[in-house]
This record gives C-alpha cells, sequence and structure tokens, in this order.
C-alpha cells in the first residue's frame, strides 16, 4: 500500500529516531494525525527553538544554550579536576550520582578507528589546552567499559602524564544491591583487583 507523499515524508523523518522501525514510525505518525494534533504542533515547535538555541559549550562540549553550560558557568564547582565522560547522558548521570562537584568533558564518542573517530572528532585538543590552561589537577576518566572505552581511557591518560597531571579511572565491580552469582566473571575479576580495605567498627 502506498502512503501519500507527506505521510511518506513524515515516516521517513520519524526514522531518524533511534530504534525507530517503519511500524513504529506508522504508529506515531498515526496517533499525532488522528489523536493529538495539538502536542504534534507542540513537538514542532519544541524542536524547532531546541535545533536555533542548542550548541555546544566551548569549554566542555556539553550541550549548551550560552557560551558556556550550567555546569561550566558555576563558579562554586571544583575547577580544578576534570571528569571526562563519552556523552551529555554520562554527564547527568554523573551529575545525578551527587559526589561529583567538579567539572566536565564530553567527548561526545569514544576512538573508534574502524569508524573513522579519532582524537579530532573527540575535541582532544580542545581537552589537551584545557588542561594546560586551567591548571587541573586531577582528570577522572569515565568513558564506558567497553573495548573502545578502555582505548581511549588509556590514550587520554596518556596525554594526562605528558603534563604531570594525576589520571584516575572510575572503577567497574559489584552492582549496589547486587548478588555475587549472578555478576559475570569479567565484572567479578575487575572487582576483586580494585578491591578498597575496609575500616572494622565496633
Ligand atoms: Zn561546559
Amino acid at each position: 500500500m502506498k502512503f501519500t507523499p507527506h505521510l511518506q515524508q513524515l515516516l521517513s523523518a520519524l526514522r531518524c529516531l533511534p530504534g525507530v522501525g517503519p511500524k513504529s514510525a506508522q504508529r506515531m505518525a498515526f496517533h499525532l494525525l488522528d489523536r493529538d494534533r495539538e502536542g504534534a504542533g507542540e513537538l514542532v515547535m519544541a524542536l524547532s527553538m531546541a535545533l536555533e538555541s542548542i550548541g555546544q559549550c566551548e569549554r566542555c562540549r556539553m550541550f549548551a544554550e550560552q557560551s558556556l553550560c550550567p555546569v561550566c558557568a558555576d563558579a562554586k564547582r571544583d575547577s580544578l579536576t576534570i571528569c571526562v565522560v563519552e556523552t551529555p547522558a554520562d554527564v547527568i548521570a554523573v551529575d545525578e550520582a551527587g559526589s561529583y562537584r567538579g567539572r566536565y568533558f564530553v567527548l561526545m564518542g569514544r576512538l573508534s578507528p574502524l569508524d573513522g573517530i579519532g582524537p579530532d572528532e573527540l575535541g582532544i585538543s580542545l581537552l589537551e589546552s584545557r588542561l594546560t590552561e586551567e591548571g587541573i589537577t586531577e582528570l577522572i576518566l569515565a568513558t564506558s567499559a567497553t573495548v573502545e572505552g578502555e582505548a581511549t581511557a588509556s590514550f587520554i591518560a596518556g596525554l594526562a602524564a605528558k603534563q604531570g597531571i594525576r589520571a584516575s579511572r572510575i572503577a567497574h565491580g559489584v552492582p549496589m544491591g547486587g548478588e555475587l552469582e549472578y555478576v559475570d566473571s569479567n565484572t567479578l575479576s575487575l572487582a576483586l583487583s580494585a578491591r578498597t580495605s575496609i575500616d572494622p567498627h565496633y
């Protein structure tokens, strides 16, 4: 069955969203056209405003509506520590955990030579200039626990070492509330090697 031209265009456009195939695109389009034209109008407005006003923070590459994102503009944050993450979603996750009060750097990806993603795509020269200009004392490497994430972390640790800056890697291990028997053996082995001492309480 053939769709009318504008409907076909809408279906194709919706499929740019992650995880949306032909069936979900059709369900969304029919819902908006049939049940929620007002919602569809708000979606159009919000999308167009977002595209117009949201860019990248010039210091950390997080999404921002001014030249600096709220974290970089916040004078109360510790300005000597940078936590390096892969995505804006990772910034939100680390910040919501609540224990980190330093600044960030968002790579917007991870090293993956086969996909053509090298240091330039990850803004590494911007990170390097921050290391020299801002007197950074510690770099926390919070990239993912994947082969590429580990390679990215060790590449950046090398840059930090050249400038005499301490780099640390987030620990990988047993999740809170996790039963050991259900933890995979790689994670358990990492958790054992990254064990910490425990203070006895009497
Ligand atoms: Zn920023």
